[in-house]
């Protein structure tokens, strides 16, 4: 070992480490230096402080740190500003749903109001401690999102809309397609991902059964070229297959399959329902899996009953979670998760806080393509680390950090957020955008969308 000390800017002390190093160390009484965007040093406190000389030391001994989760799915437009706004009543039905009342509201957005969405979002995530996401392939405007993504400091991917399946005959089939692959192309041209990039854009798509298959196939031979990701909804319910057999009398990962367009570039949303030769195919291609618990167990796809998340994760498909933009934070996912397949099963060992912890930042990490730069406190990673708050009342002593993290801390309890080696989150705060002014012109942005859209706010009970 040189005995040269090694050079940081920031050395946080003291700490709880939960590393997800590979043999999963938990230091007590740890340390971690950062030196611009990277982690340079991870060990005990001691040892460090002999061999770090940092411009800076942060006393980090009522901290647990982890490194920053990952959000597989989330809509980072149209839900910020208009949760809360009644989408439907009981009598609608889902694509009724979706199509008078989701589709419509994302196509009243102005790219002002896309942008103070995903500026919303992404404070969201950051004083949740989500540090990385990928994005659901609903934005419009995508040049507006970046825009504002780029002021807040957080790690994405993200996808403009685009569908170019023609339901109408009277549509042109072709010329849909054609115009689709020109916005993946354009996209993945425009923001550009080296790997490094913070932003970058993705060919993902709304999936179900509103892409061509040569959209799917274009989508697939972007990423192979460009060595990044493919994204899409599928199968949350019966709808997607009882169209994909009726049309090709194949379910939608095996028609996925026959084309060519599964494999380790490849992240499918939801995938409550598939059977047995679609988990085949899932685990053979190395195509990833990302549940959104919120999303499933709100919305009823009866995934306790017919889900095969616990299969998955035994047959080595990578299964990653998303918010969908419902819930605020990933660890109330992997609660959520845990929670419902060890009551559907009867299996108390299902989903422990170890596999929780996991799904949320290794796995979440993978399904990126991004293990060699962000998942663990390792040294030569990216700087995307989280302070988890002890002083509260729902730590008490730190027993287990892990356990405590995973199954009862608050998501309140995330204090201070680095992303690449720059602090977006201190003491609850963000420090690049301006909180108050955002939130102001959220509220604002949110009921000029819902005005221009003409739809009535059908709440449950009367609002008088
Ligand atoms: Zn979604």
């Amino acid at each position: 070992m040189s005995d040269q000390p090694i050079q940081a800017d920031l050395l946080i002390s003291g700490a709880t480490l939960i590393t997800m190093n590979a043999e999963r160390c938990v230091i007590e009484d740890g340390s971690l230096a950062i030196a611009k965007d990277r982690i340079v040093a991870v060990g005990k406190r001691e040892a460090l402080e002999k061999s770090v000389v940092a411009k800076e030391t942060l006393d980090g001994r009522r901290f647990v740190m982890t490194p920053g989760f990952v959000d597989g799915h989330i809509h980072i437009t149209g839900d910020p500003l208009t949760r809360g706004f009644m989408r439907g009543a009981p009598e609608d039905s889902w694509s009724d749903k979706l199509q008078k009342w989701v589709i419509p509201i994302f196509r009243a957005q102005t790219a002002e109001e896309e942008r103070i969405s995903a500026q919303s979002a992404a404070l969201s995530m950051i004083r949740y401690g989500t540090t990385c996401f990928l994005e659901a392939g609903t934005v419009l405007q995508l040049d507006a999102v970046m825009d504002g993504l780029a002021e807040t400091g957080i790690r994405g991917r993200v996808g403009e809309w685009v569908e170019g399946r023609a339901f109408d005959p009277a549509q042109d089939q072709a010329k849909l397609s054609a115009d689709a692959i020109a916005i993946l192309e354009s996209e993945i041209e425009r923001y550009p991902d080296d790997g490094e990039a913070r932003l970058a854009a993705w060919p993902v798509l709304v999936g179900h059964s509103t892409n061509s298959d040569d959209v799917w196939r274009a989508a697939k031979a972007l990423a192979d070229q460009h060595g990044i990701k493919v994204s899409a909804h599928m199968s949350p319910r019966a709808g997607d297959p009882a169209w994909f057999l009726a049309r090709y009398n194949r379910r939608p990962v095996e028609h996925l399959s026959d084309l060519g367009v599964l494999g380790d570039n490849v992240a499918l949303t939801h995938l409550a329902d598939i059977d047995r030769s679609e988990l085949a195919i899932l685990a053979q291609t190395g195509t990833h899996a990302i549940h959104c618990a919120h999303a499933a167990f709100q919305g009823g796809f009866g995934l306790s009953r017919i889900g095969l998340f616990p299969e998955m994760i035994e047959q080595g498909v990578n299964v990653m979670l998303g918010t969908d933009g419902i819930a605020a934070d990933i660890l109330s996912s992997a609660r959520l998760m845990g929670s419902v397949f060890r009551d559907a099963r009867a299996d108390q060992d299902l989903f422990p806080a170890t596999t929780m912890l996991e799904l949320a930042t290794l796995n979440g990490a993978r399904g990126m393509g991004m293990s060699e730069t962000i998942g663990s406190l390792e040294v030569g990673k990216k700087a995307d680390i989280v302070l988890h708050d002890t002083d509260l009342p729902e730590w008490g002593p730190v027993f287990d950090a892990v356990g405590q993290l995973a199954l009862s801390a608050s998501p309140a309890g995330v204090h201070s957020v680095w992303i690449d080696g720059v602090k977006v989150l201190d003491a609850g705060r963000t420090t690049l955008i301006d909180e108050e002014k955002l939130l102001a012109d959220a509220r604002q942005a949110g009921k000029a969308v819902i005005a221009r859209t003409g739809l009535p706010n059908r709440t449950p009970w009367p609002v008088i």
